[in-house]
């Protein structure tokens, strides 16, 4: 059979409704069931865990006491940070993926009675905003710089866009369509010209116009998009780059400002770029995503590396220890990488979504899913001091500013529908999980793999396929083999893919096997930071040491390795994964009492030479590191 191309039935999150803009296009919402393995598993842990975690969450809080402030059925302060009410959206926006791929009944009292208490508390205008409409409803609309009302409203589009896919209901996002109507008179064509201080309206509105077809959106979306960079949110003490208000984004060449917001805005572009094929605008986009991919993005695919500001820092200026590295940014830049893997179907934004994944936004979340961390550093020393927010030394069951956990929930919710995507009559398999995957054109397609602990995928059709399959080759595997129906099989390389055509011997069984051993990673010369260090990955995971792991008497901060280790397996750990053997480590002696000294010694180790025998040490997955007891943790080893 052929697949045909169509827009999918009931679309997951992104669905673009201009076909010819993009190269790939997504499957609808049921196409993909995540059977078994690392991401199913984590998908049960979402629904089992994190979901029902947040809804406590929520009310434990006062964000849902703050909308409550509105209708008179709850006294008192207004609790958190003035966008909590994005927290409440984004939880009922995980609700709403799962309610199309899991029984939801057990969450529907906090679903119903959150829904109705939004219509009852939105104003007759539409406006909806537990802070301003309380307690400053004079400067509502008024202060976009900080306010986070477009941002509030965004999430509060996509939960409803969320439902509508789904299940068909349409109640949320009529509400939503309400303060939007608003915001539209206000800030459309004619009106004021304002962008919102935190990018996120762009991506909804666009999302929006897909849902409801009503051209408005689209244009309120491209508009907030060009008027960006115009300098409209003023000067503060932030710098207009910390809005990403500096430089219009056609013009834009370096990822600058607050992370989140910046790869928000992205995002946001790139669904503009997928309805309108504006080419100036993808420009933009390819040239920030190679600023902040080749320059400015941990090993880990965290970030963000500035503390102050929550801000990329400048190119290659990446401290493992000093790593903001929000999890927000992460899951934002998988969210963009997706949109950017539909316009121009290359690999490398798969390659990037898969780094995320597995690493920056794995390690947010505990084993059981009800801790998380906030900031992602790459490096904890043993006597680590905090606990909070900004310098982890364990995952927190909630923050005061909450915008990680329900911003995973609700990727997690919806993980299966960046799986696979289909063309004319193609089939392109990017992450690669126990699943089966419904065709557009008929047939199912089963998917079976122990990925990423082993790199063997094995793709059953159950009608010949007659398109072209496309499996993606990692940028990590050096080298992949595939074979057709138990036959060496002939693929061509191209964009990162492997391709393998169906049209003239019809495809039944396919198998692709990459490669899995332990690869040593070096870092650009330029990051000084880690100099002289190296890390360990075993296919898209990457790994660290734990002191939990160390010999008694040894801390992290002391070990040294080897500049060429050598990495085996060793053994297959029940929570924390496959774990690894390094060869050849010591404990670096000579523990001096100055801080600084002089050395006439061309040697700049000299006095710190490895003082013990080798011996061999445990390295972990990176995403699991802090799931056991308190200690130093790094994923850069350092060589001497
Ligand atoms: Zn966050």
């Amino acid at each position: 059979m052929t697949t045909t191309m169509t827009t999918a039935a009931n679309p997951g999150p992104v669905a673009p409704s201009t076909p010819a803009h993009s190269t790939l296009h997504p499957l609808g919402h049921d196409a993909v069931t995540l059977t078994g393995g690392f991401l199913a598993d984590w998908q049960r842990t979402n629904r089992e865990g994190t979901i029902p975690h947040a809804v406590a969450q929520l009310e434990a809080s006062g964000a849902l006491d703050n909308l409550r402030r509105i209708t008179g059925e709850h006294e008192g302060e207004f609790v958190g940070f003035w966008f909590a009410d994005s927290d409440v959206y984004k939880t009922l926006e995980a609700i709403g993926w799962e309610a199309g791929r899991s029984d939801v009944g057990d969450l529907m009292p906090f679903v119903e009675s959150t829904i109705d208490l939004l219509a009852r508390a939105q104003d007759d205008d539409g406006y909806l905003n537990s802070h301003f409409q309380v307690d400053r409803p004079e400067r509502e609309l008024l202060e976009l710089r900080w306010s986070h009302e477009l941002y509030c409203l965004g999430h509060l589009l996509q939960a409803g866009v969320a439902w509508s896919r789904s299940i068909g209901r349409l109640d949320l996002l009529q509400i939503g369509l309400r303060f939007a109507e608003l915001v539209e008179q206000r800030f459309g064509e004619g009106g004021v010209d304002m962008v919102d201080g935190h990018p996120e309206i762009e991506t909804a509105l666009v999302e929006v116009f897909r849902e409801t077809d009503d051209e408005r959106w689209l244009r309120l979306a491209r508009r907030f998009v060009d008027l960006r960079g115009r300098g409209l949110l003023g000067e503060d003490a932030m710098g207009p780059q910390y809005y990403q208000d500096h430089q219009p984004v056609r013009e834009v060449r370096d990822a600058t400002g607050h992370a989140v917001r910046q790869l928000y805005l992205a995002a946001g572009v790139a669904d503009v770029v997928a309805e309108t094929g504006d080419p100036e605008l993808l420009e933009a986009l390819e040239r920030l995503w190679s600023s902040v991919h080749e320059r400015k993005q941990y090993v880990t695919g965290g970030l963000g590396s500035r503390h102050r500001d929550e801000a990329f820092g400048d190119a290659y200026e990446l401290p493992p220890d000093r790593a903001y590295a929000e999890t927000c940014a992460a899951i934002a830049n998988l969210h963009w990488n997706w949109r950017m893997l539909l316009l121009t179907g290359h690999g490398r934004h798969a390659d990037e979504m898969e780094r995320g994944l597995y690493n920056a936004i794995a390690v947010s979340t505990a084993v059981g899913g009800c801790a998380f961390t906030y900031a992602n550093p790459l490096h904890l020393r043993s006597d680590a001091a905090g606990g909070g927010e900004n310098a982890p030394t364990r995952r927190q069951p909630w923050f005061r500013c909450a915008c990680c956990p329900p911003n995973l929930a609700r990727l997690v919710a919806s993980l299966h529908d960046y799986v696979a995507t289909t063309t004319d009559d193609g089939l392109q398999l990017h992450l690669f999980a126990d699943a089966t995957i419904a065709l557009p054109g008929g047939g199912t397609a089963t998917v079976r793999t122990d990925y990423p602990w082993d790199g063997r995928v094995e793709i059953a059709f159950d009608e010949p396929f007659t398109g072209e399959l496309q499996l993606r080759r990692p940028g990590w595997a050096r080298d992949a083999a595939v074979t057709v129906d138990g036959r060496d099989g002939r693929a061509d390389a191209r964009d990162g893919y492997l391709v393998i055509d169906g049209s003239e011997h019809p495809l039944s069984r396919v198998a692709l096997e990459l490669p899995m051993e332990p690869e040593v990673i070096r870092p650009h010369p330029r990051i000084d930071a880690v100099r002289g260090c190296v890390a360990i990955a075993r296919g898209p995971v990457l790994y660290a040491i734990e002191q939990a792991d160390l010999p008694d008497g040894v801390l992290s901060d002391d070990v040294v390795v080897p500049e060429a280790p050598e990495v085996r397996l060793a053994g297959v750990d029940p929570v924390l994964g496959q774990r690894l053997l390094v060869a050849g480590a010591r404990v670096r002696g000579g523990h001096r009492h100055e801080l600084y000294r002089s050395s006439p010694s061309a040697r700049s180790d000299a006095g710190y030479a490895p003082s013990s025998s080798a011996f061999g040490l445990i390295a972990v997955p990176y995403h699991r590191w802090g799931n056991r007891a308190q200690g130093g943790m790094r994923v850069w080893l350092p060589t001497r």
